[in-house]
């Protein structure tokens, strides 16, 4: 079936990230090392409840901040929080040449209000998706089926019509589970290469 919408993930499809960075920078202002406040953020169980929208940004920062012992305020906390991505180009390329063949493209994306803010100021392939889906605007994540269904209606296609792209297996799987196309991205030029097959 014709390929009608693509889907991507962003972290680790197209912006890479590190956690580590954060960590390190808000160690300079913390009680707690980076390898503690690592623990902290990065894929914790703090890290999903605030992006399955269960805490706000204002919760938590004081959450983090309490177990850390960050010193800071909340602007240098967030700026710190934010500033771990960078731009993988091969991808983001990809996702502008299907823009130019007037293919919708779409960001489903497990994340949180200070990210998705930090991307959108310093990112401009950001701006150019038709549309995105935020865990943290919903307040479910991937691999729940309720934010495929949200990507179903917002794209207004339904299975083998929606190519999607995500780094984890399991994200991938419940897509196919809906009868969507899915890469399970690995390398840019891998995916590159599947997409184009697909896609034509
Ligand atoms: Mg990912």
């Amino acid at each position: 079936m014709k390929v009608k919408a693509v889907v991507f993930d962003l972290g680790k499809v197209l912006v890479d990230f590190d956690y580590g960075i954060a960590a390190r920078k808000l160690a300079l202002q913390s009680q707690a090392p980076a390898s503690e406040i690592k623990a902290v953020i990065d894929q914790s169980p703090l890290l999903f409840l605030y992006e399955g929208a269960q805490m706000t940004t204002q919760e938590f920062f004081k959450a983090v901040r309490e177990r850390i012992g960050f010193a800071g305020r909340f602007n240098e906390f967030a700026a710190a929080f934010a500033d771990i991505f960078t731009e993988i180009p091969e991808m983001t390329r990809l996702q502008s040449e299907l823009r130019g063949r007037g293919l919708p493209t779409f960001i489903l994306s497990n994340t949180n209000e200070i990210a998705i803010g930090h991307v959108r100021r310093n990112f401009p392939f950001f701006s150019d998706f038709t549309d995105y889906i935020f865990s943290f605007e919903h307040g479910v994540l991937k691999p729940h089926e309720g934010i495929y269904q949200i990507t179903e209606q917002r794209s207004e296609c339904r299975g083998a019509e929606i190519l999607f792209l995500d780094d984890k297996p399991e994200n991938t799987e419940a897509g196919v589970k809906r009868g969507w196309q899915t890469i399970c991205h690995k390398s840019a030029e891998e995916s590159i290469g599947a997409v184009w097959a697909l896609v034509g």
